[in-house]
């Protein structure tokens, strides 16, 4: 069965993903590029799969600029398990980690981190940052674990985190920094450089559910603990470049489409200038219409993630359900924030924004 009306797709993830990528992973699901296959019914040690993930690695290092130094892997892994298993990989010269936290996603990394090392956690929220350690000694920590973009909150930091003014200006440039990027890869340019190791669950910006990506110094590699197991050893998995055993194959398969589909655009520096305008178009809104409010100040708004409050919460359920006859789903707020959120991943267009944007409008006339 197939649906006429037209949809508008704000989900947090697993998300939207671009139209001519569904619809090639569609036409080609039972005849894999005229071989009379699917690319799902093939061994992952075929030359055509073999070919299909150098193919796919090729594309998101150009794309994300890879330095040379680093390795680029494909986990059948949720983001949620690197919160467990980066610490393994990372802590043998030192059993103790700095976890800076944003938010939701980095108080649960650390939550979780703290069952193989000890934590030392630092609030670096703005105007919520707490008194912590003075200073900072690299040689105390084996790495330092931030979340570049908190998709609950819809907070963003816009590079490198600095750390909060009374406990120094920056983070040492030699201790070892982990991303959590699940949220924001792809969206936008970004230095590797500036990371020991960057970890993404695919479903946002990247591919399907139930695969992530890993980038990770190669130096790094080989200093997993004992206990860590071999399909979480990121430096067995590098050696096998990621088939150490059977990989999500349609999930590298939709990568590569969705790789093809960036390129399309222009690459990371074209995204980056669409989703400024994306979100740059909807925060006008909430900004101008006196119904709205999005309390995350200008200097840390996402552009990817979009919570939004109506001035009178009575209004929630009617804001929501009107939005989905409109078209407009999955604007619900997370449940720990409430009110709405727009997730404007990559896949979202412009024509969305400007949909949602038309109804807020009209929504705050008739409740104005
Ligand atoms: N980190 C961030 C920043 C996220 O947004 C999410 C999922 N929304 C996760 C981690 C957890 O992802 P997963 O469900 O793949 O474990």
């Amino acid at each position: 069965m197939t649906t006429t009306r037209t949809i508008h797709n704000f989900s947090p993830g697993p998300a939207a993903l671009p139209a001519p990528v569904l619809a090639q992973a569609q036409a080609e699901l039972t005849d894999w590029q005229g071989r009379g296959y699917s690319v799902i019914e093939v061994s992952h040690r075929s030359p055509q799969f073999v070919q299909l993930v150098q193919d796919t690695s090729a594309r998101l290092r150009r794309l994300l600029d890879i330095p040379d130094d680093y390795q680029l892997l494909y986990l059948t892994l949720a983001a949620t398990a690197h919160f467990s298993i980066a610490p393994l990989n990372l802590s043998v010269a030192s059993d103790r980690a700095l976890y800076l936290n944003t938010g939701h996603w980095s108080r649960k990394a650390a939550e979780h981190a703290a069952k193989q090392v000890r934590v030392t956690s630092v609030d670096i929220v703005p105007g919520k940052a707490e008194e912590a350690e003075k200073d900072i000694d690299p040689a105390d920590y084996a790495y330092a674990h931030f979340c570049p973009n908190e998709t609950i909150e819809g907070l963003a930091w816009p590079a490198r985190p600095t750390l909060p003014p009374e406990l120094s200006s920056s983070l040492p440039p030699n201790l070892p920094l982990i991303g959590d990027f699940s949220s924001c890869l792809l969206s936008s340019r970004l230095r590797i450089a500036d990371y020991a190791l960057i970890y993404a669950g695919a479903q946002k910006n990247i591919g399907p559910a139930g695969i992530s990506l890993v980038i990770v110094r190669k130096d790094l590699l080989g200093k997993a603990r004992a206990t860590c197991p071999p399909a979480c050893n990121y430096a067995l998995q590098a050696e096998q470049d990621s088939l150490l055993h059977t990989p999500n194959t349609f999930g590298i398969y939709v990568i590569n489409l969705v790789c093809k589909w960036l390129e399309e655009q222009g690459g990371l520096a074209a995204m980056e200038r669409i989703n400024q305008a994306k979100a740059g178009l909807l925060y006008q809104a909430i900004d101008t219409l006196p119904l709205y409010r999005n309390g995350v100040p200008n200097a840390w708004r996402s552009r990817m993630n979009i919570p939004f409050q109506l001035a009178n919460p009575e209004l929630d359920q009617s804001f929501l359900q009107q939005a989905e006859e409109a078209g407009l789903l999955f604007l619900k707020g997370h449940r720990a924030v409430g009110g709405m959120r727009a997730n404007l991943y990559n896949a979202v267009p412009m024509a969305s924004v400007e949909a949602l944007v038309e109804f807020m409008r009209q929504f705050a006339q008739r409740h104005g």
